[in-house]
Order: C-alpha cells, then sequence, then structure tokens
C-alpha cells in the first residue's frame, strides 16, 4: 500500500496515490427537493471531486450505488424475482453514473463511465486495463452498474474494483448524518462513541453496519483499508484524502 504520514494537511500531498471512493445512490438525493437526483447535490459533489483531483496529485475512481432508485431488496420483498429487481437496481447506478459524469465534466473534470453490464451506446465496458490506463491519463473513472451480478450491493464491487485496480485505500461516505464508525448507533443512543480506527474483523463480530460484510471481509483479505467519512460535510473529500483525521479508519 502506498500511504503518505498523516498529518500533511497544509501541504497538497494526498495520503493515498489511488483510491476508490463510494458514493451511495442517496448521496445524490437531498432532503431538500424531491428529485431523485439532485443537481445542486451533484453538483457540490463534483466540484470538491474535481478540485481534490486536480489539486492534488490523486487518482480517483468512483463506484456509484443506486439506492436513491432502487434496491433489489425492495422488488424482492414485494414478490418479484431477486435477480431481476437486483438488475434493476445496477441499472439505476448507470443513470446515477451519469449525472456524476455530467456534473464533473461541468466542472472541468475529465470523466469516464465503466459499466459492468455492456451498454455500448451510453458508456464503456468495464475493461480493468483500460480503467487504470484513463486513470493514468488524470480522468476520474465511474464504475456502473456493480460487479454486474446480482445478490450483491455496490460495496462489495468497491471493494472488488480497489483490488482490481491496485487501490490504496475506498473512501466510504456516509450521507446520514454519521461521521464514522460508532460503537452503536449514535441517532439512537448517545453513549455511542465514534472509533478513530477499528478493525476488521471488530467491524464484523460486532455486527457494525457500517458497510456490507461481504465488502468487509475482502478488504481485509487483500489488505484494503476502507476510511469511512460523513460526505456531506464541506471539504471533507479533501480532507480524506489528504489524511486529515476525520472519519474511521478500517484496517
Ligand atoms: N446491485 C447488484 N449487484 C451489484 C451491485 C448492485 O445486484 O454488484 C443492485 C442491488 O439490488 C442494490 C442496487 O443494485 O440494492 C443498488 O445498489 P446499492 O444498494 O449498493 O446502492 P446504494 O445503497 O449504495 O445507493
Amino acid at each position: 500500500m502506498t500511504e503518505v504520514a498523516l498529518g500533511e494537511v497544509g501541504g497538497a500531498r494526498p495520503r493515498w496515490h489511488r483510491v476508490v471512493l463510494k458514493l451511495s445512490g442517496e448521496a445524490l438525493a437531498s432532503s431538500l427537493s424531491d428529485e431523485t437526483i439532485d443537481a445542486s447535490t451533484v453538483g457540490r459533489l463534483a466540484k470538491e471531486i474535481g478540485a481534490a483531483q486536480s489539486e492534488l496529485d490523486i487518482q480517483i475512481a468512483i463506484v456509484v450505488g443506486g439506492g436513491n432508485i432502487w434496491r433489489g431488496t425492495t422488488g424482492a420483498g414485494q414478490g418479484m424475482d431477486r435477480a431481476t429487481s437486483d438488475i434493476m437496481g445496477m441499472l439505476g447506478t448507470v443513470i446515477n453514473a451519469l449525472a456524476l459524469q455530467d456534473a464533473l465534466e461541468h466542472v472541468g473534470c475529465p470523466t469516464r463511465v465503466l459499466s459492468a453490464i455492456h451498454m455500448a451506446e451510453v458508456c464503456e465496458p468495464y475493461i480493468r486495463r483500460r480503467a487504470i490506463r484513463h486513470l493514468e491519463k488524470g480522468r476520474v473513472v465511474i464504475f456502473a452498474a456493480g460487479m454486474g451480478n446480482p445478490y450483491f450491493t455496490t460495496d462489495t464491487p468497491a471493494a472488488l474494483r480497489a483490488a482490481e485496480i491496485e487501490a490504496d485505500a475506498i473512501l466510504k461516505g456516509t450521507h446520514s448524518g454519521v461521521d464514522g464508525v460508532y460503537s452503536a448507533d449514535p441517532r439512537h443512543d448517545a453513549s455511542a462513541t465514534r472509533y478513530e480506527e477499528i478493525g476488521f474483523l471488530e467491524v464484523v463480530s460486532r455486527d457494525l453496519r457500517v458497510m456490507d460484510h461481504t465488502a468487509v471481509t475482502f478488504c481485509r483479505d487483500n489488505a484494503i483499508p476502507i476510511l469511512v467519512f460523513d460526505l456531506m460535510q464541506e471539504g471533507n473529500i479533501r480532507a480524506a484524502l489528504v489524511g486529515e483525521r476525520i472519519g474511521t479508519l478500517i484496517r
């Protein structure tokens, strides 16, 4: 793993050289509007990502979820075939990826969408070596359609893609007001405390629902640290990338 020492906050030195940023679909929506995708929210995220990409010498790949549009479990709960419902969820991630690409390109950040489900007219297919080449050329890469397989959420493809492109870390942005991993849900338990660091196994054994456990154990097996942080706090993407002490580091 390539990691620069913590605390290089003042300078423009990134903590990592290549990261996967995991964004939930709901992070693209807003409680202030009824829209599935809120343009000002996406625009704000794109501005932060674009600025970090150009100011810091860092390669950013994004895995975007689709929960603002559809989750496989929603349909399955209503009696739909689970695999079909999951495919609908994956298609939702493509819609989000295109919205993010549009917003990133509006702030001058070259971006490529690579989908695990082939849609030649819409975006490129996911090809590992091509993804790495785009990153090396300074493009933000957005991975769409998860892994292309049902029965997963986008947390696991975030971990898988991170391993495939040899990313140094996963940055898992939260949007629920919880700014890291807590001993209990801080929205319901006032005594909950935030961990600055926690081990992969502890997350699983304490059943801390910050990320799918499949993804957490995959990251453990492949030694990929996960930084959980509050995505909605302005400036936090850059803060995470330069190694400010925010959120919780799982490793
Ligand atoms: N999904 C899937 N396989 C994958 C990734 C996603 O089947 O590899 C489906 C699954 O139904 C999931 C939906 O796509 O619920 C949307 O992804 P997710 O729930 O992770 O979205 P998020 O919560 O991050 O917005």
